[in-house]
Parts: structure tokens; sequence; C-alpha cells
């Protein structure tokens, strides 16, 4: 206390007052001196503390304000604290009070800082006598300000460092509090532009994408909700780019929105990534065309814009021949090459897609019209059919097409795949190479149905009766042979053929039973006329694949063979290729047993398979007939002659006897018989007619008596 009592003292002689007014200044300066929130001090000349206020060796965390006297003042600091205190304290001494901040440690060491002020106290001679130092313990603001500038720095760091810009905007986007440097990076344009200019990035938009994105942020404003948007930009320096932008709403205590934060980012790369998933994801991997999930996004969004469309189904013939006979990379190879076609075929922005093996899809928008459409499938098959595939020894392809028309046939795209399916199916029961509308179709297969129910009582109702049909030696014309076709005498329906019923019982089965009645019926059929005298008449039967897969036939023909007593090289058996192919060793082997018995094998409809006549060869037939589309293009197409020619040739160094199917034309008898074609049969020559008919036709004159 004596410390603090000499200082007073130093301001009492200051003061310079009478007694009365002394003892009111003490009183005064000793209650100001403690009622003061600073750490007060009285220092002397030398910088000693003469007297500490109590608050002040509380802030010093000094036991008592004794323990303070006499410390050296400029020793509370060090390093850059202690020159700015120096500065400090000789402009005090030179009589200018001076303020600064900085740091000291409290008598425990604790580091606090400070903001000084040094006022001199100056004598009645005009020196300085002793100087007055208050310091406001800012350690807290300082503290503050000190995490505050780092979280700045952080902020900063990452804000010039990541490729995002960060924004804060008002309520309604009309300007940016902040937007971070990154914005120079993202959008190309700098974040003061932003400042005095907010609608500046929305000049970079692509206008595709502008409306969309405005409409967006208008949500946004009005829900005072948050989204997000992604749109393109044309940055200044002209890159294209992907942004994805979002936006937060921050709301006061009352719940109203005071600004939008979020985030803008460069997701080119991501969206580039997304889009060549997107594109894997959608497309066929083997011919580069839409796949069936593209083609049902599609068909998805056109019912939904409810504009008129098309749909095409379209399967290739017997591919599953050509794939076992060609081995699978020509197959794939042919399949490409198809595709393309297929692609080349139909208008640039109709959507072509391969839902897999052999099936296409072709959705042809903005077209109401079957005309249109039938057009175009039309010359799908022309151009398939005239297309020998090059690469694949030569095969010829033929499609089955369905069509079905949004909203005629269905308005999603189930109902008009199924349909678009029926539809294919029934043209390959119309007999393949074909097309068909769905609605069609579908009668088509209802009376398929009718069809089914009356096939197993058709038999033992003896509703099957056969035609025959003349195969002609071509220049004398005469009848070598007839061949037998069947015909269903339906009770309602009248006479049925061959092509409606014919694969219902190949699927069921009854064909073997229907097979054995044909060549019964065909066999004493040929014994009557061969009695009538008709001796080398013979007669040609159709089996199909299911009948080959035993050998009962073998024994349905060697008895009715014995039964009408005829010698077996008087029946001819044709099968097709396809039927050849679905299991070729079991056909070798009942074929074998056929040829042993001494019967006939003819390839029938030649050239619609895929078969090369080579291949075919090794189940050695007699005769191979050149199928009628073959013979229908004499005349018209060169090509299509040689192809003729050269098959009649290979056949010939083969030892295979040529018949030609469907010979309509003058012209392509002449053909025919220049190509020395060894017989024909066709409309030209014999319609196929029932047995009585036929014996009383110019035929029956005109039959060799070989
Ligand atoms: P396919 O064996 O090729 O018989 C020839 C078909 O061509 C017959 O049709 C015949 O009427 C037709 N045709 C003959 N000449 C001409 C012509 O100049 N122009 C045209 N456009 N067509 C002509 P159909 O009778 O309708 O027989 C179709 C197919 O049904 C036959 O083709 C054959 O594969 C099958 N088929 C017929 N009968 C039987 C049978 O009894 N059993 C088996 N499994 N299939 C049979
Ligand atoms: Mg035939
Ligand atoms: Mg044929």
């Amino acid at each position: 206390m004596a410390v603090g009592v000499a200082a007073l003292a130093v301001v009492r002689r200051k003061l310079g007052a009478d007694h009365a007014r002394e003892s009111a200044a003490i009183a005064l300066a000793s209650g100001l001196l403690d009622a003061n929130r600073d750490c007060l001090k009285v220092l002397d000349t030398d910088g000693k503390v003469l007297r500490v206020s109590e608050h002040g060796a509380a802030l010093m965390e000094a036991e008592s304000p004794e323990e303070l006297d006499g410390a050296d003042w400029l020793n509370f600091w060090t390093g850059e604290h202690q020159s700015a205190a120096a500065e400090a304290w000789t402009n005090a001494l030179a009589g200018r009070s001076t303020s600064f901040t900085g740091s000291c440690a409290t008598t425990k060491g604790s580091p606090k800082w400070w903001n000084s002020t040094l006022t001199p106290v100056v004598g009645d001679d005009g020196a300085v006598v002793a100087l007055l130092c208050a310091s406001e313990d800012v350690t807290r603001q300082s503290t503050l300000l000190e995490t505050l500038r780092e979280q700045n720095e952080l902020m900063h760091e990452m804000e010039s460092h990541v490729r995002l810009v960060f924004y804060s905007s008002s309520p309604s986007f009309e300007h940016f509090y902040h937007v971070s440097s990154g914005v120079e990076r993202v959008f190309g344009i700098s974040p003061e532009l932003l400042h005095s200019a907010p609608t500046a990035w929305l000049d970079l938009v692509l206008a595709d994408d502008l409306e969309p994105l405005l409409a967006e942020m208008r949500r946004i404003v009005e829900g005072s909700a948050e989204g997000s948007f992604k749109y393109r930009i044309r940055r200044p320096d002209g890159c294209l780019r992907w942004i994805k932008s979002t936006a937060y709403p921050v709301r006061d205590d009352s719940g109203s929105v005071v600004r939008f934060v979020g985030i803008s980012e460069d997701v080119t790369v991501e969206h580039e990534r997304l889009t060549a998933l997107n594109r894997l994801a959608y497309t066929d991997a083997l011919t580069g065309l839409a796949n069936r999930g593209a083609l049902i996004r599609q068909m998805k969004a056109l019912c939904k814009q409810e504009v008129a469309f098309g749909l095409m189904f379209i399967d290739l013939d017997r591919f599953k021949v050509l794939n076992d006979t060609l081995g699978h990379t020509a197959a794939d190879r042919m399949l490409k090459d198809i595709a393309k076609v297929i692609q080349e075929t139909f208008p640039a922005d109709a959507c072509v897609a391969r839902l897999g093996g052999d099936e296409f899809a072709v959705i042809v928008s903005g077209v109401s019209d079957r005309a249109t459409l039938g057009t175009l499938a039309k010359s799908l098959l022309e151009v398939l059919y005239s297309g020998a595939r090059k690469d694949t020894a030569g095969a010829f392809v033929t499609a089955s097409i369905g069509i079905s028309l949004y909203p005629d046939h269905g308005r999603n795209h189930e109902a008009l795949l199924t349909s678009a399916d029926i539809a294919m199916y029934a043209a390959k029961k119309g007999g393949r190479n074909g097309f068909r509308f769905a609605d069609k179709a579908v009668s088509d297969v209802l009376g398929d149905f009718e069809l089914e129910r009356g096939l197993p009582t058709a038999l033992a109702a003896g509703q099957f009766v056969l035609h025959f049909q003349g195969i002609h030696e071509p220049v004398s014309l005469a009848v070598k042979s007839l061949e037998a076709l069947v015909r269903w005498n339906h009770p309602t329906r009248g006479m049925v053929g061959p092509g409606s019923f014919i694969p219902i019982l190949e699927e069921s089965g009854f064909i073997v039973d229907v097979g054995a009645w044909v060549l019964d019926a065909a066999l004493a059929q040929l014994a009557k006329w061969r009695a009538a005298g008709q001796k080398r008449l013979c007669m040609s039967v159709n089996v199909s694949a299911r009948q080959l897969r035993d050998d009962a036939i073998v024994t349905v023909i060697d008895n009715g063979l014995r039964k009408y007593q005829l010698p077996p090289r008087c029946l001819e058996v044709e099968l097709t290729e396809s039927a050849l192919m679905e299991n070729p060793t079991l056909a070798q082997e009942t074929l074998m047993s056929l040829k042993r018995l001494g019967v006939r094998i003819a390839i029938d409809d030649f050239g619609t398979g895929y078969s090369s006549l080579r291949y075919l060869a090794d189940f050695s037939p007699d005769t191979v007939k050149i199928d009628r589309c073959f013979t229908a293009r004499l005349g018209r197409d060169q090509a299509n002659a040689s192809i003729v020619r050269g098959i009649i040739e290979m056949a010939h160094e083969l030892g295979i006897k040529v018949t030609a199917e469907g010979v309509e034309t003058m012209e392509q008898l002449h053909i025919l018989r220049d190509a020395s074609c060894d017989y024909v049969q066709g409309f030209l020559l014999t319609e196929p007619m029932n047995a009585d008919s036929l014996a009383g036709s110019q035929y029956q004159v005109a039959m060799p008596q070989r």
C-alpha cells in the first residue's frame, strides 16, 4: 500500500489544490482507479509500477495489487509486442498519449491480449512526472478474431482450390451476397462481374436449357424450397460445359427465407461418363443398334406424347438353321450386315433396334397410314432377299414382319409389342417372307384356334383330301410324276390350304398320323393310275421334319409300297432344307433307311434355307426342287438367272436332278429349258386338282406310256 499512497501523492501534487480539494481528489482518483474495469496502472518515469488497481491486479492474476508494485512494465512484453510497448512508452514520455494492442502474460504465465493507452501525467513544471496505463483485456475478442481470420483463410484456400462455386444470394436470386473465386474456373467469369451484373451467368446458359432452368429457379423461389438443376453453358472461352447447381433456403427465426446458399459445379466429366454408360445400357453390343430397353423407352415416350407411329417386328426366317450350318461367327457377321440393311431401308429418324437373336424392331414415328408402312415393309423384304449375302456363302435371307400401329393396336408399348409379335407369327404361318398388320393377324390367329379345335377329329371324319400337281419333262411336257398336296375340306370353311394347318399339325404332333394317311392315300391313287395304264408314273409326297424324328415313317412307307405292290423307285419323298437341318444326324439316319428301301429323296424349296448344295449333297438326294421364288424372278433379274443356272450345273455335277417349282410363264419355261433343268412344275402346266379332275384333263392324254 505504501507505493500506492506514494503514487496518489504524485497525483495530489499534480492537482496542486488545497487540502479539502486534495482529499476529495484523492478519494475520487482512488475510486476511479478501482471502479475502472481496465487494468489501471500508475508508472513512474522509469517504467516501474507504482500502483495497480484492484481489478487490474485480478486481470493480471496477481494475488494482490502489491504483488505487482515495482515491477518493470516494459518487461511484461516480449518480441514484437515489446517494440510496440517501447514505442508507446517513448511517445508518452514525450507527452503524447499513445495506444497500442499487444499480448503479454499474466503473473501466472497465461497469455492475454491488451488494448493499452499510456497517458502522461504532467507536473506543474510541465514535465512528465508519471504515466497512467489503462489496459483493456481484449483476449476474448482477439481469440475470436484470430479464429475468424483462420476460418476465413481456410475458406479462401478451399474456395480457390476446388472446382466449385460457393454462393449466397438474395431470396429472389436478384443479387449475390457472396460468390467464391471458383466462378472464374467454372463459369469463366469473375465474382466482381456477378456482383455488378448478377444475371451475367445466365447469358452463358444454352438457349435450350435456359427456360427449364428459369422455371426451376422460379419453383425454388416461390416454394421457398431447395432444389438442384443441371444445364449446359458455353464459357466465354468457347468451351461447352455441364453444370449442376444446388440451392438451399436459409431461414430466420420466423421461418422466412433470408437468403439462398448453394454450390455450382462443373459435372461435364461425370455427365460424359453417364452418357457413355447410358449408351452402353441401351445399345445392342453386336450391331450397335438400339436394344430392347431403348426401344421400349422410345415407345413409352411416343405413347406419352400421343403421336401416331408404327412398330415393325422383324424376325428372320429359319435363322436357327443358318446359325447351325454357317457357324456363329458368320451368322454374327450376317446379323450385322442385316442391321445395316434395315437401317438403310428406313427413314433416318426411325428407331431400329435388335431385340436379341434374329429379332429386330423398328419404330417409324409420325406415320399413321398403312400404305406407307406396307411399302416400307415390302421394300425391306425386297432388299433383304435381293442382297444375297456375299459374306455367307450366298445365303438368302427372308424375314417375316408384323406391324402394329399406335393407337389402333394398343396405347402402350406392351400391347403394341404383343400385337406386332402376333402379326409376325401370322406372317410366318402365312408362308414367311411377308408382312402382316396386327388386326388381320389377330383374326388369322383366332382362325388358327378354330382350325386347331377341329384338327383332332378331321382325320377320323375323313376331311382330308389330296390334290395332285404334275411334274413335267420341260420339252415334251410329259408328266413324269405327280405331287400329292393335302387339303382340308373343312365343314364350315370349305377347302383349306396346307399352309394354314400343316404348322399346327406339326406343332401338335398330329402330322405323324396325317402324314401316314397322305402316304397311304397317295400310294393308293398311284396304284390305281398305274393299274389304269400309267405304268411309269411316279408320286411325290411331302414329309415334315417331325415325321423324320423316328423311323416309323420307314415302316409306313415300306408297308404302303408292299400293300399296293409298288416299286420303291416310284415314290419320291420331298423334304425341305430346314426339315433336314433341324436335326441333321437323325434326319440322315432315317433318310439312309429310306434309301435302303429304294425310295427317292427330293430336297424341297431349295434356296430358301441357307444351306449350300455341297452341304446338302451329304444327304445324297436324287432331286432338288428350286423354290418358286427363284422361278418367279426368272426373266426379270439377271443375277437370279445365273444363280438358277449355277444350281442346275452344280446339281448335275453331283448327279442330282433338278425340278423347278412355280413355273407360271412361257418365258420362265424357256429359260429353264435352256438351262437344262430336268423337270418343271407350275400353274402354267397343271394346277393342283383332285384325282378325278386330273384324270379328265389334257394330261391324261399327255401322260407318257414309258
Ligand atoms: P410344296 O411342296 O413346295 O408344294 C408346292 C406348292 O406350290 C403347292 O402349294 C402348290 O399349289 C404351289 N404351286 C404349284 N405351282 C405353282 C405356281 O405356278 N405358282 C404358285 N404361286 N404356286 C404354285 P400348296 O398345295 O398350298 O402347298 C404348300 C406347301 O404345303 C407345300 O409346298 C408343302 O410344303 C406343304 N404340303 C402340302 N401337302 C403336304 C403334305 O401332305 N404333307 C406335308 N408334310 N406337307 C405338305
Ligand atoms: Mg413339295
Ligand atoms: Mg416347294
